[in-house]
This record gives structure tokens, C-alpha cells and sequence, in this order.
């Protein structure tokens, strides 16, 4: 292996191969809860040099695991010891934007918020947001087709790519960095790799879809006392602001609690007894009349008793605040710990019987003191789910996930809304896909990786 090591450096430097003791000095995953056990990790900063990396890789039969911001949380990333790690972190640059066209040419490692950062000093936006936005990577996104706080807008980030450039198991470099909106020119290839978690290519850069800069955001913080009335709001904010609704988001009444006041995490905005919790934003271009609307739904929304409580951020750092507690991830870990944290989807009018009926599964199987904390997109019929039964056996995590899982089977659900599959849901994808599905997965597969190479075991 030293040999091929050697080879990685003559092609990256010796800066961009890590080997030896210092691989495990690095983390395995976001929440620092593993250690990366790769044979080493490759660094490249160019598409070529990956490409030659992946023909040493390809005619050796190593397998190789691409790697963003480790925010994944499906043990998508886990390497053995035989494996490669390949790291785009110094693959991190925007290298153009098209004001006109509304386009962004990035790397494959360039950090979520950078591109935001960039795109606002255009005058511009991309749409794609979600909590993990300082470490998540464009390429991370793509590669897990990741969703958000904006999706009832404008859609997963899979409608935001215009092309891409990948680095086949073989070495072959496709690049496909269509800029254009319009071009039906047979199939769509970028579509291959967006949501394929690095099984068949490695994304080495994207064209992004930009879009006008938001000029006003308006949010409030609503309580209900049923599940009923937190459909009901959905539906009123939905017809109230239209295409300018961007986020319906939902804590259960327990994570409200947990992440506040049980905890004094997070400030309490409201009053904490009630049972559900909804943050709904709306963006758009003009300040003074988007506020004046807003205000205006708001005011009628409560006079029809559409909620109990509710709150209209006045200020960007009391809605950041707000936005603080539902993205509080790593509280979640620090509280439950140890749990099983899932990312679901299934029709909104089934989560409440859904959810009713696995918090007593879970209680019935681990006693009262096991707790069920639930959060989400409830816009975008996606639901997190933590599962702490507070005892945890070598089978626990199995036990819960067929409590999960299961009963989405006959709702038409998902296994995964957004993370992906990695190793951790692999066993279970067979719930939401077909097996005609999964045999022309494993086709396409065998036609791009017939060596099986590129992130071994996962997914399939
Ligand atoms: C606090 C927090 C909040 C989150 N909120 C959301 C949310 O709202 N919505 C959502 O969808 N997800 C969310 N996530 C999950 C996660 O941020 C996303 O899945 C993200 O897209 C992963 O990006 P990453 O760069 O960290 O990828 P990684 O975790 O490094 O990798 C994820 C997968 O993609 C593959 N991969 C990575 N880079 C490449 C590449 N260049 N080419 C090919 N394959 C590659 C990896 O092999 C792995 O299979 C959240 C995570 C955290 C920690």
C-alpha cells in the first residue's frame, strides 16, 4: 500500500495525501462521534488530479469514498481501512457568476454558506438552505439531492442544478456543465449523480441555478393545541402568501420543551405548555408591502383562532434566535443521547395517528421514560424523528428502526425525506422502493462502477 500511497502523492503533493496516524486524527462525521479509519485521505485539487487518483483506484480495485462537510449523518462517509478517502475541501472555489443568466459556477467542495455569500453580493440567491450550512458542501448537497428550510419554494437542491462534472470509478472526466435553463438534448446525465451519495461518480463541480436576492423576510412563531389546527394554519399561510410561503416548519410540543426550557438551551419564545409549534417564513422583493401583508395574515389568522399563541419576529437576530431552536441538532445529541434519529416522509394527514402511535410502541416496549422528540418540514410532508428509549442494547437501534419504518410502508412513506441512505437506512430502502427500482439501480451501477469501487456497501 505504501506504493500507492507514493503514487497519490507524486499526483496531489504531499500536502494533499494524509496517511499514517494522522488519518484517524481526523473525524469520521460532523458530530465527532467517529474517527476517520480510511487507509488515507486524498486531498485533490483539481478535477485531473482526481481523475488520475480514480484510474490507480479503478486498476487496484480500491475502494474510494467521497467526502464534504461529514454532515450526512448515515454513516454515508465511513471508510474501512482498505478504503480512500477523497476529501474535496481544497477543491472549495466559486470560479464564476453569471449576474444575467442567474448562474454560479462552483467546486464540488465549496461550503453552502460561501455560495450564499457570494450569490448575495451578486444581488443574487441560491435557494438551498438547511442548518449544517457552515460545513455541508455543493457537493454533499448534490450527492444526498439535499432539501431544507426552502423547499415548499423551491424545491430540493436537485432543482437547482444546471449541470454538473464528475469523475467516473474509471477516471473519465463527464462534464456536463450545462448553463442553460432549456436543453432537451436526450438524457439528462447530471441527473445520475444527484442523489447517488458517490456510488457512481465523484461531483467535482456544478452549475447552480441562481435566483433574485431576497429583499424582505418575515417570520412568525405560532403554537396550536391540535394537529388539526396546525394543518389548518399550513393551509391559510399557504393561501394567504402563495409562492412567497418559503418555510412551514414544526416542533411537537416535547422538542419545544426539551430545547428550551427543560434544557435553557435556547430561549423560550412563547409560553411552553402548548402542543404544537410552527415557524412560518415568507421572502420576497418589497420590504414595506411584504411586512404590511404579512402583518396584516398574521393579525387575521389569530383573530380566527387559528392559533393560541404566536409571535412575529421583529428584528433578523429574535427570528435567528427562533430559527436557533429548531436547528438545534447538536442539543438534540447532547440531551437524548444516546437515540436513533430519522428523516421521514409520509402524506401530512397521517403524522399525527403516525406519530401517536410510535410514541406508544416505543413506550410500551422501553417504559414511560423513554422519549419520542419530533421536528421538521412539516411543509414538505418530512418529519425527524429522535428515539431514546434511555437503555441501549447491541439491538436497540434495530428494534426501533422496524418501529419506524415499518408502518410508512403502508402510508406510501419514505425512508429517507432528505439524508439519503448511506449504510444506516441500506436495509430498510426496499420499503420505499420497488424491486424493479432497485434492479435498475443496481444496473446502472454495474454500467458506471462495474468494479464496485466507488463508495462500496452504501445505498445498495
Ligand atoms: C445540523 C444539521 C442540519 C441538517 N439539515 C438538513 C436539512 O434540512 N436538509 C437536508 O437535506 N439535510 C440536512 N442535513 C444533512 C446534511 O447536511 C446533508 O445531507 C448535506 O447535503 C451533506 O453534505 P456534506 O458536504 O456534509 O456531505 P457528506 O456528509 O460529507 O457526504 C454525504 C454523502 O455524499 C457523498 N459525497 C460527498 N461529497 C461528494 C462528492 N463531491 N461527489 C460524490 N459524492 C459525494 C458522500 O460519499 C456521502 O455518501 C443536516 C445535517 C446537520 C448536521
Amino acid at each position: 500500500m505504501t506504493e500507492i500511497i507514493n503514487k497519490f502523492i507524486a499526483i496531489c503533493g504531499e500536502s494533499g495525501v494524509i496517511h499514517g496516524e494522522d488519518v484517524q486524527k481526523r473525524s469520521g462525521d460532523w458530530l465527532n462521534k467517529t474517527i476517520c479509519n480510511a487507509l488515507c485521505v486524498v486531498r485533490p485539487k483539481t478535477t485531473e488530479e482526481l481523475s488520475q487518483i480514480m484510474k490507480i483506484c479503478n486498476d487496484n480495485a480500491i475502494g474510494v469514498v467521497a467526502s464534504g462537510g461529514l454532515t450526512g449523518l448515515v454513516h454515508g462517509t465511513d471508510c474501512t481501512k482498505e478504503q480512500v478517502q477523497i476529501s474535496l475541501e481544497r477543491m472549495n472555489k466559486v470560479i464564476s457568476v453569471d449576474e444575467i443568466g442567474k448562474t454560479m459556477l462552483v467546486e464540488a467542495g465549496t461550503p453552502l454558506e460561501k455560495v450564499h455569500q457570494v450569490a448575495s453580493e451578486h444581488d443574487l440567491n441560491y435557494a438551498v438552505d438547511l442548518g449544517a450550512r457552515g460545513s455541508c458542501t455543493i457537493g454533499g448537497n448534490i450527492s444526498t439531492n439535499a432539501g431544507g428550510n426552502t423547499v415548499i419554494r423551491y424545491g430540493m437542491t436537485r432543482e437547482q442544478i444546471l449541470g454538473i462534472e464528475a469523475v467516473l470509478a474509471d477516471g473519465t472526466i463527464v462534464s456536463s456543465l450545462n448553463g442553460l435553463l432549456k436543453n432537451n438534448t436526450g438524457y439528462d446525465l447530471k441527473q445520475l449523480f444527484i442523489g447517488a451519495e458517490g456510488t457512481l461518480g465523484i461531483v467535482t463541480k456544478a452549475v447552480l441555478r441562481l435566483h433574485p436576492k431576497t429583499k424582505s423576510k418575515n417570520m412568525a412563531f405560532v403554537a396550536v393545541d391540535d394537529f388539526a389546527a396546525l394543518t389548518n394554519i399550513f393551509k391559510a399561510a399557504s393561501n394567504a402568501f402563495g409562492g412567497n410561503l418559503t418555510s412551514f416548519e414544526v416542533l411537537w410540543g416535547d422538542h419545544y420543551r426539551l430545547l428550551t426550557k427543560d434544557s435553557g438551551r435556547n430561549p423560550a419564545p412563547l409560553a411552553t405548555e402548548h402542543a404544537y409549534y410552527a415557524i412560518f417564513e415568507t421572502w420576497g422583493l418589497n420590504p414595506e408591502k411584504d411586512k404590511e401583508h404579512f402583518d396584516d395574515c398574521f393579525a387575521e389568522f389569530a383573530e380566527n383562532e387559528l392559533l393560541v399563541d404566536g409571535v412575529i419576529a421583529q428584528s433578523e437576530a429574535q427570528a435567528k434566535s427562533i430559527w436557533a431552536i429548531r436547528e438545534d441538532i447538536a442539543g438534540l445529541y447532547e440531551l437524548l443521547s444516546p437515540l436513533a434519529l430519522f428523516d421521514v416522509s409520509m402524506p401530512i394527514k397521517d403524522m399525527d395517528n403516525y406519530i401517536n402511535d410510535l410514541t406508544q410502541n416505543v413506550k410500551e416496549k422501553w417504559g414511560d421514560i423513554a422519549q419520542v422528540s419530533v421536528f421538521g418540514h412539516l411543509g414538505d410532508g418530512n418529519l425527524h424523528i429522535a428515539v431514546s428509549p434511555k437503555v441501549w442494547e447491541n439491538n436497540t437501534h434495530r428494534e426501533i428502526e422496524e418501529l419506524v419504518y415499518t408502518p410508512l410502508k403502508s402510508l406510501g412513506g419514505s425512508v429517507s425525506a432528505e439524508h439519503g441512505i448511506g449504510l444506516e437506512k441500506r436495509d430498510f430502502l426496499h420499503n420505499s422502493r420497488s424491486e424493479i427500482e432497485l434492479n435498475i439501480m443496481r444496473s446502472l451501477k454495474q454500467t458506471l462502477d462495474p468494479k464496485g469501487i466507488l463508495n462500496p456497501g452504501k445505498l445498495l
